[in-house]
């Protein structure tokens, strides 16, 4: 049970070792989309971890609950995010 965590954790590492193998920004592997996800979930623990769990990374408002619905690992408010084009 304690070997799932770390099988997880051990694993997005060569995921992404394996994406760069691959040729940089461009390579899209399942493997690489997978431990892109799981970066991001992680990172959004972390900050549930600190309390900062859905407030925008950038301008550090609100993140609005629709948003974090569609997608609960979301890092920025819908304003900023528009700011960022497409
Ligand atoms: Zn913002």
């Amino acid at each position: 049970m304690i070997l799932m965590k770390t099988d997880v954790t051990s694993l997005a590492p060569s995921c992404l070792g394996l994406a760069a193998k691959q040729g940089g920004q461009a390579a899209d592997t399942p493997l690489a989309h997978y431990a892109r996800k799981l970066a991001r979930i992680e990172a959004a623990l972390a900050r549930m971890d600190k309390g900062r769990y859905g407030f925008c990374l950038t301008c550090e408002g609100r993140i609005a609950l629709h948003r974090l619905e569609a997608d609960p690992a979301e890092t920025v408010c819908g304003t900023c995010d528009n700011g960022k084009g497409t």
